[in-house]
């Protein structure tokens, strides 16, 4: 992409309105645009950092056995009448009339959504365990949107639905999701920890929030400092065995770790002092075991081997994309602007061109762009008329994880530079070499 016909609305001042980093820096990279309170629209380079972190969540979603497909923003309000949420749901949901002035909202969730496609097709155990997926807008009227897209009205959720016979299977069913979130973040330069959750009338102890520790986090959180060693389960996880899944969660639910709703100060206490992690953090996931909640009143059974109709036990799982972009950014930065984790870069490296116009830095920059592009990668290529002070800026703030410096005097010598964004670390070296060495 050359840059001169990109659109990047940088913004030269820090806007007064963002109260954190992330809100900050996504404003001035001109990532994200409020167009009313808690409503964005996520402009060309954010949108590309979005879309980097939908594809991991599909991958490990997809690879865990979840099955995409794309259910409507609008509802119609008949299906929580009938599981009773219509009226519990309160003034976070945005209610419509349509034409006909019949009911209806614009979703916070899909679970009586899911629940009618699954009772309209799946009458058989044969055809369980089923998980389906959807990444979709949601609304939800926050009485406090704030942090930019971290915490906003429209925001974009993966939202998993899973379906089992019997309640065994469900755990199963939930242990799945609970490796992939592992996975998702972990591939998303996060660590983040899981944490008993509030499952309400429901009981036992199967609701875990996913948490990334950020100084700005809204939640409060206790833990033990172990789970910077815990292992992220391998790619090659085996997401049908039972006993393999059960023993991860085991493993990673055997230290405490709880939000300030669930948190016990006696068993904080127990652990030792230099062990002990009393921090802030930021929800970025959130999976739930709920059993029969909603195929009770709504209806969805199947049958099971003895002949008999069995209620479906049922899970929902849930991650923030729209969220995760800030989250990342907030563990992420430094003083000149993001650091983005390779994973989710909108771009994979820019061409810098100090001098644009002069006939041999022209000439370097054309043959990287061309190279790199053709190799298939992502390369922002900086041909503006900029000064070069200001297209190093650019480059900080933007956080591309890889620079390469252009400038006449190292051009004339067939050299260019690599700048690591991260490390700051500089290396000097030949046109080829640094083709050879970024494509490699
Ligand atoms: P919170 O406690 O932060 O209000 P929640 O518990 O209501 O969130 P869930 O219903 O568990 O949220 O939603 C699943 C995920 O969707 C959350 O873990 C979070 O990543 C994301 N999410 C929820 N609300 C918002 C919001 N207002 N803006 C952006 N992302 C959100
Ligand atoms: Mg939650």
């Amino acid at each position: 992409m050359r840059l001169s016909r990109y659109f990047l609305p940088i913004l030269k001042e820090n806007p007064k309105e963002a109260e954190i980093v992330s809100h900050r820096l996504m404003l001035r990279a001109g990532m994200i645009r409020q167009q009313s309170q808690g409503i964005y629209s996520w402009l060309p380079l954010g949108k590309r950092v979005l879309d980097k972190v939908n594809a991991i969540i599909r991958e490990e979603q997809n690879r865990a056995g979840a099955i995409e497909l794309l259910m409507p923003t609008l509802q119609s309000a008949e299906l929580w009448q009938e599981s009773g949420r219509y009226e519990d749901y309160g003034k976070e949901m945005l209610r419509i009339k349509d034409r006909q002035e019949r009911p209806m909202l614009y979703g916070p969730t899909n679970e009586e959504m899911v629940t009618d496609i699954f009772r309209s097709s799946v009458k058989s155990y044969k055809d369980l365990p089923l998980n389906l997926y959807h990444i979709q807008l949601k609304f939800r009227d926050e009485i406090r949107p704030r942090f930019g897209t971290m915490r906003s009205r429209e925001f974009l959720m993966k939202d998993a639905y899973s379906f089992d016979l019997t309640q065994d299977d469900a755990i199963h069913s939930y242990n799945k999701m609970f490796a992939a979130y592992l996975r998702t973040f972990s591939r998303l330069g996060l660590r983040a920890i899981p944490m008993r959750a509030d499952t309400g009338p429901i009981g036992g102890n199967h609701s875990h929030e996913f948490i990334i520790l950020a100084d700005t986090g809204e939640s409060e959180v206790f833990s033990h400092k172990s789970f910077v060693d815990f292992d992220i389960p391998a790619e090659d996880t085996d997401f049908d065995d039972v006993a393999g899944l059960q023993a991860i969660f085991d493993k990673w639910t055997s230290v405490y770790a709880a939000t300030s709703e669930m948190h016990d100060e006696a068993a904080f206490n127990a652990i030792p002092e230099t062990d002990r992690l009393s921090a802030r953090g930021i929800e970025v996931g959130h999976i739930f075991y709920f059993g029969t909640k909603y195929s009770e009143p709504m209806g969805a059974k199947v049958q099971g081997p003895d002949g008999k109709e069995h209620l479906v036990h049922m899970g929902s799982y849930g991650i923030g994309p729209t969220r995760l972009v800030p989250a990342i950014i907030e563990a992420s930065h430094d003083e000149n602007g993001i650091i983005w984790p390779d994973s989710v870069a909108p771009f994979d490296c820019v061409v810098i061109n100090m001098k644009t116009g002069d006939a041999a830095c022209d000439a370097a920059c054309d043959r990287l762009y061309g190279a790199l592009t053709k190799a298939g990668k992502d390369v922002l290529y900086d041909d503006t008329d900029d000064r070069a002070g200001t297209k190093f800026a650019t480059a900080d703030l933007i956080g591309v994880p890889v620079q390469i410096i252009a400038g006449p005097r190292s051009v004339a010598n067939g050299e260019i530079e690599i700048k690591d964004r991260k490390t700051g670390a500089r290396e000097t070296m030949t046109i080829e070499a640094a083709i050879n060495k970024l494509v490699g």
